[in-house]
């Protein structure tokens, strides 16, 4: 048998004991950080491995690994496992083509093509729209503040910075925006973070007066970053209102739609992006509500010919055959880019744009079957808002920080916590859409019998001392 053959047949052995350990043991035993070198062989040495030693070394690191496709994983925001989609990934680095030329990618330059052309036409982004594939939503939220920053200061991209640029997001958003001002050039210092209303949203009059009060200042109003699900509340940005204010004063509008943007496949909550048409930019992850396995992101620009300006260069070595329109490295920001599109698109072939929007439908489902317990259950105090699959609670009046801590540590499930304003609290992301009512119900009870059995997580409140 070839080596290809004989390892994937090795890889097929290794996933089934992945996969039948997972319900067992949804939650992986944990090794502590300080142990780890000591409790499993990693070490590299001169010497080769023989198979069996590799495979079980193999097995015992995978099932030693965080189980995030598990019904007991809340912690972040992805999890689970569409199964399409990690077929589609699978073959992808069977494949191992670079996304740059026509000439090495062939077919998949269509697969990322459409996707791109489909998403565009789902937010209704006219026929100059095109995209692209970053790395992820980080990224993405970088190559549109470039091309922000490019559209109000020409003269960037050859001579440096040459305005005093000032861009906008709100207090809710991803860290992403404070990195990307300092990678820019922008500088953080030149970020204004901008309120958000009691329910996590942007509070759109106070950009205004901030821009207002830029311009007085002698600054340049560049870029404003909407969000499209704050990354601890869920929360959507009010997009219309804020797309009169970067029409009124000529800024770059991008809607940062790394976690939540994928309602754009649902008819049910697409209605949160009301006026995404009217921005430059816009992105969502579909490694997040969309289940691909990390990272599938993609942001999509209205005028296809910002992201010319901002991200082509010529490369003799590189471009010999075929249109720029078949030679996606003329719009990308890294040389050599991993084919993450294929994954999304076999998803999206096999269960069609109505299993997406099912997909997206069964979040809020299940995060609706939560918020129904918490709400009538008085033990909890709720924290988020409909229309989020964050589901933000307290219990009792157990520490949130000791508790997810604990119920990790104890490998009981994984679930993180999050702030908003002055209060700390348990963020249950209900993001897996394989999972049903039950395995909801039963996060809760695990939680609950938890507490029962670990009463000193029950702090004495001050008021009692
Ligand atoms: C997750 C997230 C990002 C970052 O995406 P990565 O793919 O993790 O880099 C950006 N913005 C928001 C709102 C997010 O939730």
């Amino acid at each position: 048998m070839s080596t290809i053959k004989k390892d994937l047949a090795l890889f097929n052995e290794l996933a089934e004991v992945l996969i039948n350990d997972e319900q067992h043991n949804p939650v992986a035993k944990r090794i502590e950080s300080s142990q780890l070198f000591d409790s499993i062989d990693l070490s590299l040495s001169e010497e080769a491995m023989i198979d069996e030693d590799f495979k079980s070394v193999l097995s015992e690191i995978l099932l030693a690994t965080p189980k995030t496709a598990t019904n007991l994983f809340f912690n972040q925001l992805f999890g689970g496992r569409q199964s399409k989609a990690v077929l589609g990934d699978l073959l992808a680095v069977l494949l191992n083509n670079s996304m740059y030329t026509y000439k090495v990618a062939g077919p998949q330059v269509g697969i990322e093509q459409e996707i791109i052309k489909k998403s565009c036409q789902l937010i209704g982004y006219g026929p100059k729209s095109n995209g692209t594939f970053p790395t992820g939503g980080s990224m993405s939220n970088y190559m549109a503040l470039v091309m922000g920053r490019d559209a109000k200061d020409q003269d960037c991209r050859s001579k440096g910075m040459t305005k005093p640029l000032i861009i906008y997001t709100s207090v809710e958003s991803h860290y992403s925006n404070a990195k990307n001002a300092s990678f820019a050039g922008i500088g953080r210092d030149n970020i204004r973070f901008i309120d958000a209303d009691d329910e996590g949203k942007m509070i759109p009059e106070q950009l205004e007066a901030q821009i207002v009060e830029d311009i007085l200042n002698g600054g340049i109003p560049t870029y404003v970053n909407a969000t499209a699900g704050t990354t601890v509340l869920g929360a959507f940005d009010p997009i219309d209102k804020i797309a009169d204010i970067t029409e009124k004063y000529n800024l770059w509008l991008h809607v940062d739609g790394a976690y939540c943007g994928s309602v754009l496949f649902s008819k049910k909550y697409k209605h949160h992006l009301k006026g995404v048409e009217r921005s430059n930019s816009f992105s969502y992850n579909a490694h997040k509500m969309l289940g691909t396995p990390l990272t599938c992101s993609i942001i999509l620009v209205r005028d296809k010919q910002h992201l010319h300006n901002s991200f082509n260069n010529d490369a003799s070595y590189l471009y010999q055959t075929d249109g720029d329109d078949f030679n996606l490295g003329k719009t990308s920001f890294q040389c050599g880019r991993r084919n993450d599109a294929l994954k999304f698109w076999t998803l999206w072939k096999s269960v069609g744009s109505k299993g997406l929007e099912q997909i997206i439908d069964q979040q809020f489902d299940l995060a609706n079957v939560a918020l129904d317990y918490i709400r009538n259950n008085p033990d909890y105090t709720l924290y988020s808002f409909d229309n989020s699959i964050g589901v933000c609670f307290n219990y009792k009046n157990v520490d949130p920080k000791a508790l997810c801590t604990a119920l990790y540590e104890q490998k009981e499930t994984v679930v993180g916590f999050g702030s908003f304003k002055k209060d700390t609290f348990v963020r249950f992301v209900t993001i897996n859409a394989t999972n049903s009512p039950k395995d909801i119900l039963n996060f809760f009870k695990v939680l609950e019998a938890f507490v029962e059995k670990n009463p000193n997580l029950l702090k004495v409140t001050e008021l009692s001392l």
